[in-house]
């Protein structure tokens, strides 16, 4: 893997335009945190609710497959970000042609596809799950002999918030957890008995300067994050080893902008010289959920240290000051503001027209002295 610097470009002037693929509260709260550091925000995204039309200069509603609106938005901006992972690689590429893109397409094709991202994983020697790769029934009951049960059976593609996952109890579920994926590349991961789940989010800049916040744990309810809690439950050595981890990661992708990486946590071997083990079990090439406890608690939060990244400014300071709950508002939760809302609790809420079950509506920070 080439992890040599590219050479370093200008950064982008205040003034000027940044392009975000996806309307979503991501969007939206990067729009924010681009309006304070004077650019402007161009947003596409084809749904005409979109969250952030709100607070952005700028935007286009048309399909990401819209190759003339796309071509139109290209000509507009300075420089395109996104705040989703699964832009199409056609879109991705035709952006590219046209203006720069950030973080790029290489760490957009590795987080879409689990095969790709365990494989580039395996390549920098990174601890991830035991894993075989699954495209028919027979090679998911051989997958089962070399992984065994309890297993994960997931598709390589377009998973989130758990969908497109199963466990496989034992062999005799393997059939009709097939069944529902049939078709599709998948692939078999061995179930981690983790202790806990954290994550590292993390900025690096064209110019190679690398900056992370502290890792939290985060707790998952019906497979959605539920909260991150900062400072994390777990010995000073893992924290310093998770970011090690998400430094090297960020260096071998040669990554612009805010990545997340999340972690298990697991009970080390005796004979190890730590007590705690770490897998990675996935990157996310944009900002992320996990990170949003940074906004009331950090200098810089990831937002606005997204923003310095991509426009290869030096980024900005990500010392914690306080400890943090971020606690996400899920449909109709947030019905729970402002009632309740203490002088600690800071609420972020996204402006959605409409909550549905296991929609993210906001969420909350609660903050505590050192
Ligand atoms: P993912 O979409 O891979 O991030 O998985 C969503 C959630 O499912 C994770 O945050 C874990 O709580 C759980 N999960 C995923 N893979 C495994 C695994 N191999 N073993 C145990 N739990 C898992």
């Amino acid at each position: 893997m080439n992890s040599k610097t590219p050479p370093s470009r200008e950064p982008l002037l205040p003034s000027s335009t940044i392009g975000i693929l996806g309307g979503g509260q991501l969007g939206r709260m990067l729009a924010v945190a681009a309006s304070k550091l004077g650019l402007n925000t161009h947003i596409f995204c084809p749904d005409r609710e979109s969250p952030a039309f709100d607070v952005a200069k700028f935007h286009t509603i048309a399909p990401y497959e819209d190759q003339d609106a796309l071509k139109e938005f290209a000509a507009s901006v300075d420089l395109v970000t996104y705040e989703f992972e699964n832009v199409p690689a056609k879109t991705a590429h035709l952006i590219e042609e046209h203006v720069l893109l950030a973080p790029g397409v290489k760490a957009l094709k590795i987080s879409q596809d689990r095969l790709l991202e365990k494989k580039f994983l395996q390549e920098l020697n990174i601890a991830i799950s035991p894993f075989e790769p699954v495209s028919s029934p027979e090679q998911l009951l051989e997958a089962i002999k070399i992984i065994g049960t309890p297993s994960v059976l997931k598709t390589t593609r377009f998973g989130y918030d758990g969908k497109g996952q199963r466990i496989i109890k034992t062999a005799k579920n393997a059939h009709s957890a097939y069944k529902e994926f049939a078709g599709k590349q998948l692939v078999l991961e061995a179930f981690v008995e983790f202790d806990s789940e954290i994550s590292v989010v993390i900025a690096r800049n064209a110019s190679g300067q690398i900056k992370a916040f502290e890792p939290s744990t985060n707790v998952h309810k019906n497979h959605i994050l539920h909260t991150s809690t900062v400072p994390a439950n777990i010995e000073k050595s893992t924290a310093n080893e998770a970011i090690v981890i998400a430094t090297r990661i960020a260096k071998a992708l040669q990554y612009q902008g805010i990545m997340a990486v999340e972690f298990f946590v697991c009970k080390a071997d005796k004979n190890a010289n730590n007590t705690q083990e770490l897998l990675v079990n996935e990157i996310a090439p944009r900002v992320h959920n996990s990170g949003h406890w940074t906004q009331n608690v950090c200098p810089t939060d990831q937002f606005e240290q997204h923003i310095r990244a991509i426009c290869n400014w030096p980024l900005g300071q990500t010392e914690r000051m306080a400890n943090v709950v971020m606690r996400n508002l899920i449909g109709g939760e947030i019905n729970l503001i402002p009632h309740g809302l203490s002088p600690n609790d800071h609420p972020h809420i996204y402006g959605k027209s409409q909550s549905r079950p296991g929609r993210k509506m906001g969420h909350v920070n609660a903050i505590t002295p050192l």
